[in-house]
C-alpha cells in the first residue's frame, strides 16, 4: 500500500518538473519566466516574502495558505519554496482528504506526513576506499561441500586515483552491494573501509565533461590516495527512519542501519517507537552528527479536513520539530467539516462557517496569499514550457487551440489534453500534435466546469448517471 502511495505522491510532483523555483531577483521581484514560472508575480513575491521569514526562522508556529482556483499554480509554489531551502529538502505534497481512511486514524495519516516533511541530513566522517574502478572480478572456487558449484571466495576490485591503483581484495559480501548500486568499470565509487558499504559516485568521463580538457584544472578523479578519510552525507527523513526500524532489514547499506536505531523486534510504527527514535535523533543532533532540515508539508484542498483533523494541526505546529506547513484551498466562506450535522460527525448543530472551511484560530496563524486565473498568453507558455519538458512537437494553431481551452476551462486542463493528444499523434505516425489531435482530444474527455453543468443539468432528473 506504501508503494501506490509513494508512487501517486511522485506523480503528484512530476507534473512540476518544470518548476525550479520562484524565480524571483535579488531585490524579490518576479521576473517574467525564470525558474520556470510564468505570471502569478504577486503570489510569488509574497511567497519570496514568507521564504524570508522562514530562513530568518520567523515562520514558527505559523503557516502559509494558498487560496485560489484549481490549476492556478499552488501546489508549484508550495514545490518552489521547497526548492528554494536548498537542495534535499524534502517537499511531502497531500491532499486533505486523505485523512479520512477506514483503516489508519485522521492524526495518525497526518503525523505520518508532518514525518515525511522532515529531514535528517546525516553527516558522518568515514573512512574509505575511493577510486574510478578499473577491475571487478569474482573470484569463484569450486564449493568444496557439494562437489558441483562454484562459489564467490573473493572479490577483486581495483581502484585507480591520480595517485594510482589500488587493488582490493574484499569479502564476498560485497558482491551483492556492487550489483545492488550497478557498478560497470569505469564508475566511481567509495567503499566504506569498516562495513564495506559501496557507493557510486558517478562515470569518470563525468568529470572529463565537466571540465575542459585542456584547462588546468582538469582533475580526471578526485585527488588523494585511494584510502582516505571522506565526510558522508546521507539525507533520509523521520518517516524513512519510522519505517525502517518498524521493519528492520539488517545489512550495510544506510537503511539498514539506520534501521537499527532502537533495539527490539517491531512490526508497526507507534507513537512508542517515534517517540525512541525522536530521542536518538536528538542525540545525534547535540553530538553534532546530524542536523534536522526541516521540509515543507503541502496539504492541498485543506477544507476536505474536519475539526479534529484541524485541532491536531494546530497543536503540530507549535511542536519544536515541524515541518513548515503551507495549505491550499479553492474555497471561500463554507462549511468547516465536524462541526455540522454530518453523519458520523458526533455533533448536531448547523455547523460553523469560515472562511476556506478553516477554524479561525488556525487562520489566525496564516499568512494568506491569493492565486489568480491565468492570462491566455501565460496559458500558452506555459503549455510551451511543459511541451518542451515533455520533449513534445506542436503545431502553431494546436498551441492557440489548447490555449483557448486553458482560458475556457483551466490551466490545468490544459495541461492535462497534452499527453493523450501527443499520443493521438503518434498513433497517426507524426511527431507534432496537430489541431486535429486536440479537437479529437477534447471532444473525449470533460473539462471539470463541463462535467459540473452536466451533472446539474441531469441533477433534477436522476441521482445517477446514465
Ligand atoms: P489544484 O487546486 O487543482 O491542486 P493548483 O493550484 O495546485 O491546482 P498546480 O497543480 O500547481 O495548481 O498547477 C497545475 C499545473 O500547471 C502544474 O503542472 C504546474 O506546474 C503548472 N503551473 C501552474 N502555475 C504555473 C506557473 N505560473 N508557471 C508555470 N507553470 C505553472
Amino acid at each position: 500500500m506504501s508503494k501506490t502511495q509513494s508512487t501517486s505522491r511522485e506523480q503528484r510532483v512530476a507534473s512540476h518538473s518544470h518548476i525550479k523555483g520562484l524565480g524571483l531577483d535579488d531585490e524579490g521581484f518576479a521576473k517574467e519566466d525564470r525558474n520556470g514560472f510564468v505570471g502569478q508575480r504577486a503570489a510569488r513575491e509574497a511567497c519570496g516574502l514568507v521564504l524570508q521569514l522562514i530562513q530568518s526562522r520567523r515562520f514558527s508556529g505559523r503557516a502559509l495558505l494558498l487560496a485560489g482556483g484549481p490549476g492556478t499554480g499552488k501546489t508549484a509554489l508550495a514545490l518552489a519554496i521547497a526548492q528554494e531551502l536548498g537542495p534535499k529538502v524534502p517537499f511531502c505534497p497531500m491532499v486533505g482528504s486523505e485523512v479520512f481512511s477506514s483503516e489508519v486514524k485522521k492524526t495518525e495519516v497526518l503525523m505520518e506526513n508532518f514525518r515525511r516533511a522532515i529531514g535528517l541530513r546525516v553527516k558522518e566522517t568515514k573512512e574509505v576506499y575511493e577510486g574510478e574502478v578499473t577491475e571487478l572480478t569474482p573470484a569463484e572456487t569450486e564449493n568444496p561441500l557439494s562437489g558441483y558449484g562454484k562459489t564467490i571466495s573473493h572479490v577483486v576490485v581495483a581502484l585507480k586515483t591520480v595517485k594510482g591503483t589500488k587493488q582490493l581484495r574484499l569479502d564476498p559480501s560485497i558482491y551483492e552491494s556492487i550489483q545492488k548500486e550497478r557498478v560497470t568499470i569505469g564508475d566511481v565509487i567509495y567503499i566504506e573501509a569498516n562495513t564495506g558499504a559501496v557507493k557510486r559516485v558517478g562515470r569518470s568521463d563525468a568529470y572529463a565533461t565537466e571540465f575542459d580538457l585542456e584547462a588546468e584544472e582538469y582533475v580526471p578523479l578526485p585527488k588523494g590516495d585511494v584510502h582516505k578519510k571522506k565526510e558522508i552525507v546521507q539525507d533520509v527523513t523521520l518517516h524513512d527512519l519510522d519505517m525502517a526500524n518498524a521493519r528492520p532489514q539488517g545489512g550495510q547499506d544506510i537503511m539498514s542501519v539506520m534501521g537499527q536505531l532502537v533495539k527490539g523486534r517491531r512490526t508497526e510504527v507507534t507513537d512508542k517507537l517515534r517517540a525512541e527514535i525522536n530521542k536518538v535523533v536528538n542525540s545525534y543532533i547535540e553530538q553534532g552528527i546530524a542536523e534536522l532540515i526541516p521540509g515543507v508539508l503541502f496539504i492541498d484542498e485543506v477544507h476536505m479536513l474536519d475539526i479534529e483533523a484541524f485541532t491536531y494541526l494546530n497543536r503540530a505546529l507549535e511542536s519544536t520539530i515541524s515541518p513548515h506547513v503551507i495549505l491550499a484551498t479553492n474555497r471561500g466562506l463554507t462549511t468547516i467539516r465536524g462541526t455540522d450535522n454530518e453523519p458520523g460527525s458526533g455533533s448536531h448543530g448547523e455547523g460553523i462557517v469560515s472562511p476556506h472551511g478553516v477554524p479561525v484560530d488556525l487562520l489566525d496563524r496564516c499568512m494568506i496569499v491569493r492565486t489568480l486565473p491565468y492570462s491566455r498568453e501565460e496559458i500558452k507558455e506555459v503549455l510551451g514550457l511543459r511541451l518542451k519538458v515533455e520533449g513534445l512537437g506542436v503545431k502553431e494553431d494546436a498551441l492557440d487551440k489548447l490555449a483557448d481551452d486553458g482560458v475556457r476551462t483551466s490551466l490545468r486542463y490544459a495541461l492535462q489534453l497534452l499527453t493523450p493528444a501527443s499520443i493521438l499523434a503518434k498513433l497517426s505516425g507524426r511527431t507534432e500534435i496537430t489541431l486535429e489531435d486536440v479537437g479529437e482530444t477534447d471532444s473525449l474527455f470533460l473539462d471539470a466546469k463541463s462535467s459540473a453543468r452536466m451533472l446539474s443539468q441531469l441533477g433534477g432528473q436522476s441521482q445517477y448517471l446514465r
